[in-house]
């Protein structure tokens, strides 16, 4: 390992023994923990490690290196995708792999409690950005910057790749904070840019974003819920996959449902109520999207990308 990296760790640590710093962020997880142990078998927890492990144990033989084309950005979501668009898809969840790797190789510096540690939470865009030589500074606001209809937003994050320097802002929720630090590491494998980069706040619901934009949240996506993972505590939760919307199905998820008499109009709008549901055939849990520490939009279209909602029509 070379010695900025060493540098970048030893001062994360430091960072990590104050016990003021991102208080609000470990009383989240503390409460994540505990529910996670309520949902817990002694078979999750190997599985889980045994996803992210094989990672390491084989590593890709298709290697990241060869960087597909980027065409038609303006024309997007899966249904409508050309084979370039799937390859480069394919391109950015292997890079996203890779800086899971990095965490997972690494674990026993990076994290005192790394034996009982689960990946889940060891997938921490920061930590990446620090491993790469990124100085990352969380600071209370960050300025504004100009959409394109005139209109100012609050910088959520900016990147500048020169002086290897990532600033994030404290003022938004953590879904959004997470999903912005795992864009700027996003920007940070993936783009070249000469000097600052900004964004505004996303949590990955967006749609209408182009070009580098939109691939930074595509690897965000990837990065902070990963395949296996998410299948994993989706299938924890609700059984199999993919998840069909029928009187069963609707009786069991019970206390979930918005109302008594709901009906999903779209498979988004199941996949949103699978991502925010607290409980299921009499088990309770913490929702999906809340585990991952994304929103629960972000969660639904993952959930719906990795086809495990059933189709459905309203
Ligand atoms: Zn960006």
């Amino acid at each position: 390992m070379d010695t900025s990296s060493e540098g970048a760790i030893r001062a994360y640590r430091r960072e990590q023994q104050n016990p003021y710093a991102c208080l609000d962020l470990l009383e989240e997880l503390d409460q994540l923990k505990a529910d996670r142990r309520r949902l817990e078998n002694q078979y999750a927890h190997a599985n889980e490690l045994e996803a992210l492990s094989e990672l390491v144990l084989q590593p890709n033989s298709e290697r990241a290196d060869a960087q597909p084309k980027l065409q038609h950005p303006h024309r997007t979501g899966p249904a409508r995708e050309s084979s370039p668009q799937r390859e480069r898809r394919n391109w950015i969840e292997r890079l996203a792999r890779e800086q899971h790797q990095q965490i997972w190789s690494k674990r026993a510096i990076l994290f005192a409690d790394h034996a009982t540690r689960r990946p889940i939470d060891m997938i921490d865009p920061i930590i990446v950005l620090e491993l790469l030589g990124y100085e990352v500074e969380t600071h209370g606001a960050l300025g504004s910057m100009a959409n394109s209809d005139r209109h100012a937003s609050k910088v959520a994050g900016l990147i500048d790749k020169t002086s290897r320097k990532v600033l994030l802002s404290s003022g938004f929720p953590i879904p959004v904070r997470n999903f912005t630090a795992a864009h700027e590491l996003g920007h940070a494998v993936m783009h070249d840019f000469r000097g600052m980069h900004r964004d505004r706040a996303t949590d990955g619901s967006l749609s209408s974003r182009d070009g580098v934009e939109r691939e930074a949240d595509i690897f965000a996506s990837m990065f902070l819920m990963p395949r296996r993972l998410v299948k994993q505590e989706f299938e924890a939760r609700f059984g199999r996959s993919p998840f069909p919307w029928n009187e069963e199905t609707r009786f069991a998820l019970g206390g979930s449902l918005p109302y008594e008499r709901w009906e999903p109009a779209s498979t988004r709008a199941l996949a949103q109520l699978l991502s925010s549901a607290a409980g299921f055939n009499g088990m309770n849990f913490i929702p999906l999207f809340k585990l991952f520490r994304v929103s629960e939009w972000a969660m639904a279209i993952r959930l719906e990308e990795l086809q495990l909602v059933e189709k459905h029509h309203g």
